[in-house]
């Protein structure tokens, strides 16, 4: 833990020299000494002063105000070593903490970083205040035991472990771990979130003056600007941590993730990344079991996979390409298109769709196959014999659409190592096909969102808070107000505009409300019953290596949106029946507060029930 020094030491002159030279010679050209020189062999020293140290590191507050992370005395008991606890003893410490038989024995094994180890050092057991004043009261009986109290980084929840992370500071321990292990495959996959991300922000700064003295300690101007003191600040997150604690509830033991942001400031409301755990489980001196467990779970659970994992966004990205084709003006919202299934397969049966609303409520994938080749194959002006020149032009032009989504490029979430994803460029398909004369047959995958596409969580549930907002978006963040000041950081008040007009996102909606509707592909989830309508899509990512990924996108209510939300579940099979129940469980939650119908508790129950969370 860090330590900063007691108010009683301000204005105390710290004679700190710096970089070991202290005394410098104003003779030397680039000496700061050598303006403020009186005489020209006289020598000045460098001094450092502080002025004032912050006295805390700030704490984290979820938007309604409850402390999530804060600075405070943790209670310590300290295991004797040689010789440890003989087993009577062991059963009656176990009594006296009011634990099961075998705690002491598991929490000991838990403290060890490798399965099997035996106690190198003493085993230090972080202990609850009630359980401390147990030991208090009876020390005089277990003298070999020592009770002692740490100033620690305590997080009052086990949820948003990925959203709060931790500052390297407090978690050398598991640094250390994850850079042994396994020559470090997991040590990139690491993210400290907001309390690494703003790490300088809730420490503060010591304040400094940098004088230059002479011999009789007589100020000759400075060397160096001051260093203006900054008390830590507060964090005040967007997160709802009830929200975020519900949604970890529905999917916290399967793969994959949730997102919910408030479309019209770009705020985080809940960020899942599933599998989950106790962010604690990072930094308590007992957890060094938990970080190995979590290091070799195949499942990468300390992957924050909204923001570092980018993948195909599978169906939901016809409603991107659908509105780069209107506004490319290669299609209308009355066009229709055949349900040709040579061109590629259609996963339902449906009525033929006449038009952009009807493609979007049955999914149809030759539609949109046929969307994606209007845009490709157009003929501009300029380029009308050169089909191969047409094509590159026609693919540029489509990306250059997509990227104003946020899309290849970082939003800039206040957390570490946010992934850009990716969109291909002609110059990627001249490199992959080995020619520039690929055709659009070689590259329509990306009409329904699949091949080489790629994109994160925060761009798919940011995706939908453009739709929502009819073509803009505050880039998704955390954190909505710093210290006292109530602002984000300022970027996170900027709106961004994309290149489509917002007649073409609106064009979107019928058929996003169709989806929910009877005969829409998730018709099972709407809330229309409880006077909530959600425009959304379903998705299916295929997945080449094992079960299909299940995606839902969507926001709420559609006419004057408050939420938008993606869901991605990874190995999950199909969208409809996997994800959007878990999306419309956290939009009622949210809008509603609780889940009113019998239909939607079975699920709530069967989804919290069969995926439990990592812990
Ligand atoms: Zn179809």
């Amino acid at each position: 833990m860090r330590r900063f020094p007691p108010r009683k030491t301000i204005c105390l002159k710290l004679l700190l020299v710096l970089w070991g030279v202290g005394v410098v010679s104003c003779s030397s050209p680039d000496s700061p000494a050598s303006s403020s020189a009186s005489s020209p062999a006289e020598t000045y020293i460098r001094h450092r002063e502080l002025t004032a140290g912050p006295t805390r590191r700030g704490e984290v507050l979820d938007r309604h105000d409850s402390i999530l992370v804060a600075t405070r005395p943790v209670d310590l008991l300290t295991l004797p070593l040689r010789p440890g606890l003989d087993s009577v003893s062991s059963v009656q410490l176990n009594r006296l903490l009011g634990w099961a038989d075998s705690t002491l024995e598991r929490r000991i094994a838990t403290a060890q970083p490798y399965a099997g180890a035996r106690p190198r050092g003493p085993v230090e057991l972080v202990l609850t205040p009630a359980e401390a004043a147990r030991v208090r009261r009876h020390q005089e009986d277990w003298p070999q035991l020592t009770l002692s109290q740490r100033t620690m980084r305590t997080y009052t929840g086990r949820t948003a472990a990925t959203v709060l992370g931790y500052a390297s500071a407090n978690a050398q321990g598991f640094l250390s771990q994850a850079k042994r292990y396994r020559r470090g495959r997991f040590y990139n996959l690491r993210s400290g979130g907001v309390e690494s991300y703003y790490n300088g922000i809730l420490n503060g700064h010591r304040g400094y003056l940098h004088p230059l003295l002479d011999a009789r300690g007589q100020r000759h101007g400075t060397w160096a600007a001051d260093t203006v003191f900054q008390e830590g600040q507060d964090l005040h997150l967007s997160l709802d941590s009830k929200l975020q604690a519900y949604a970890e509830s529905l999917l916290g033991g399967r793969k994959g993730y949730l997102v919910a942001l408030d479309p019209r400031t770009g705020e985080i409301l809940c960020s899942v990344s599933a599998p989950t755990y106790a962010p604690a489980f990072l930094t308590d001196p007992d957890e060094a079991g938990k970080r190995r467990e979590l290091l070799e779970d195949e499942d990468m659970p300390l992957l924050n996979r909204p923001a570092m994992l980018a993948n195909p966004p599978g169906s939901v990205f016809k409603l991107v390409n659908a509105a780069i084709a209107l506004q490319l003006g290669a299609t209308t919202p009355a066009t229709g298109f055949p349900c040709d299934q040579s061109l590629i397969s259609c996963v339902h049966h449906h009525p033929e769709a006449r038009n952009l609303t009807m493609a979007l409520q049955y999914s149809c994938n030759p539609y949109f196959y046929q969307v994606m080749r209007a845009v490709i194959s157009r003929v501009p002006d300029s380029l009308a014999t050169d089909t191969v020149a047409a094509r590159h032009a026609n693919l540029a032009a489509w990306r250059h659409l997509a990227k104003s989504f946020g899309l290849d490029t970082l939003l800039g979430t206040d957390v570490p190592r946010e992934s850009p994803g990716f969109l291909p460029t002609p110059a990627y398909y001249d490199k992959a096909r080995r020619t520039p004369n690929w055709t659009y047959r070689s590259i329509y995958s990306l009409s329904i969102g699949q091949g080489e596409i790629n994109l994160t969580g925060l761009q798919m549930a940011n995706m939908m808070a453009i739709i929502a907002n009819k073509g803009w978006y505050i880039a998704p963040h955390f954190v909505r107000g710093i210290g006292t000041t109530g602002q984000p950081l300022p970027r996170f008040l900027v709106k961004h505009y994309t290149l489509v007009d917002s007649a073409n996102f609106a064009a979107l909606l019928p058929g996003m409300l169709a989806v929910m509707r009877r005969g829409g592909t998730a018709e099972a989830s709407s809330l229309a019953d409880v006077g909530i309508a959600i425009a959304g899509k379903t998705g299916t990512v295929q997945n080449d290596e094992g079960d299909d990924h299940a995606t839902f996108v969507g926001f709420a209510p559609a006419d004057h949106p408050k939420i938008a939300i993606a869901v991605y579940l990874e190995n999950a099979g199909f969208g409809a029946t996997a994800a959007a129940p878990c999306a419309a469980l956290v939009i009622e939650k949210y809008l509603r507060g609780s889940i009113s119908s019998p239909r939607r508790k079975r699920w709530e129950r069967r989804m919290q029930y069969r995926h439990r969370p990592y812990r």
